[in-house]
């Protein structure tokens, strides 16, 4: 009996042509949905052969085992997903995401051949960062500017070019880690530099970083405390003074970390402000506020960029051409003041209060007591303006009789995930980073998810399915 059942298991290659497969071989290629399918016929064949009694053989729990191995596989594929945080540089979300237009801009270049090591004018073989130069410098006021792959190397790179086997001063309060395992002093040992610390964790002043110059110093180097504040009592450098008073042969080097231009954020120091005050150098990364791909730059003294961009590093950290050219034309619009040009740190962080209460509203909309909107605050996040919080709306799902974790667990498996925030003992979705397109999603996924419930059924993510089913 049990093995006539088994017997009626099809071959893989017969299973592998099930419609219900067909997405996932379209998501995960066809060796990868075989293997599942290989994995959980066997795995179902020894519970149902230890058990028979408990486990009776069904080709259809066969298959409904097979469809959700292959749908958490599908979840670890890079995939769109709703943020409903509230903080718009999310680091465990893709930071910034690129604006629509600047990306179907840069297609055809990067989906055919081009000019990117060839000078046009004279058939020689011409430098790889095109026009960008020129860009930044009406943008940031750089000499020149250089870019890598992100902002990480834009620091090695100025610490192993400039200060290797010679001193680097950094200020106690800003020896900082930002984001998984990148800490400063670290960094500065990789390239070979020799850290030098000077002030408190609160107060650091000019006459401390002059004091401690000495003939092997080669560069001060201020680092943006982006991703914290410390509040109070507390005193950093004015960096014109620091300018005006360092020893010529000390590079002072500032990482702005965020990438700030022409970018309406007030109280973030932008990099020009850095570059014009007197900084010798300044980094800082390609996406969170300027609002381009994953990239470092390092823009000021030409002297000193073309000598970084000789070191051998160099080879390692050069970006692609789709670096450069979503750069380029990011900078284009930044300059004549387009929308699709502004990034969405700035695009976010300036919607009126208004604009949010009416996105509320609309996500709502119909929902009665499932959603409550209430006042909430949005942040740029991603290290960038530690302190600042703008005001902004959430919608509170009730969904009664499901915890706030497991509620924020089904929305993550949605068909179109979303990432919502747990306060007060309920999930909120804000507004702030929730783009008006995906109000009509959302308000389908939740209508489902509601629905499920009134009959009862929906208690776990398994039920995702059903809500898909749904829709
Ligand atoms: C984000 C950040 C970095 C790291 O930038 P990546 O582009 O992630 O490498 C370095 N320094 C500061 C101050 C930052 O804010």
């Amino acid at each position: 009996m049990t093995i006539n059942a088994l017997s009626a298991i099809p071959q893989i290659g017969k299973m592998l042509e099930q419609a219900f497969l067909s997405p996932y071989i379209e998501r995960l290629s066809q060796p990868v949905v075989a293997d599942l399918v290989r994995e959980q016929v066997n795995g179902y064949k020894k519970d149902h052969l230890r058990n028979p009694e408990h486990i009776p053989f069904s080709l259809e729990t066969l298959y409904s085992r097979i469809e959700r191995a292959c749908w958490q596989v599908n979840q670890q594929r890079l995939q769109r997903v709703i943020n409903g945080t509230g903080v718009i540089v999310h680091t465990n979300l893709g930071r910034s995401p690129l604006d629509a237009d600047v990306w179907q801009a840069v297609t055809e270049v990067n989906t055919h051949y081009s000019n990117l090591e060839i000078d046009l004018t004279t058939g020689k073989r011409g430098k790889r960062k095109g026009l960008l130069q020129q860009l930044m410098h009406y943008l940031v006021k750089g000499e020149d500017t250089l870019v890598v792959n992100n902002n990480a190397s834009s620091i090695y790179l100025m610490l192993h070019e400039i200060a290797k086997g010679k001193e680097v001063i950094v200020s106690r309060g800003e020896q900082i880690q930002i984001g998984g395992g990148f800490r400063i002093p670290d960094i500065l040992a990789l390239s070979g530099a020799k850290l030098v610390e000077v002030g408190t964790t609160n107060i650091t002043t000019v006459d401390d970083y002059l004091d401690a110059v000495t003939d092997n110093t080669a560069m001060v180097l201020i680092v943006h405390t982006s991703n914290f504040k410390i509040r109070g009592f507390t005193q950093s450098p004015d960096i014109k003074d620091l300018a005006d008073l360092l020893p010529d042969h000390v590079v002072l080097a500032v990482d702005q970390g965020s990438g700030t231009t022409t970018e309406n954020l007030p109280d973030e120091p932008s990099v020009m402000s850095y570059i014009k005050a007197g900084a010798d150098l300044v980094c800082f990364s390609g996406d969170k506020i300027i609002g381009g791909p994953q990239a470092g730059m390092v823009t000021g003294k030409q002297s000193l960029i073309k000598r970084l961009e000789k070191n051998p590093m160099m080879r390692a950290f050069r970006p692609s051409r789709i670096v450069y050219s979503l750069l380029e034309e990011l900078a284009v619009r930044k300059l004549n003041q387009l929308k699709t040009g502004q990034g969405i740190a700035e695009r976010s962080i300036t919607q009126a209060e208004v604009t949010l209460e009416n996105k509320a509203q609309q996500l709502a909309e119909g929902f009665g007591e499932r959603l409550r909107i209430v006042r909430s605050e949005m942040t740029v996040g991603g290290g960038s303006l530690p302190d600042q919080q703008s005001p902004s709306s959430s919608v509170e799902v009730n969904a009664i009789s499901l915890s706030a974790d497991k509620l924020l667990e089904i929305m993550r498996n949605w068909p179109l995930p979303v990432i919502g925030v747990i306060k007060h003992d309920r999930v909120q979705l804000n507004l702030a980073t929730i783009s008006d397109d995906e109000i009509t999603y959302l308000r389908q996924q939740l209508a489902a998810l509601f629905d499920l419930q009134l009959r009862g059924s929906c208690s776990n993510v398994t039920d995702t399915k059903k809500v898909e089913a749904a829709i």
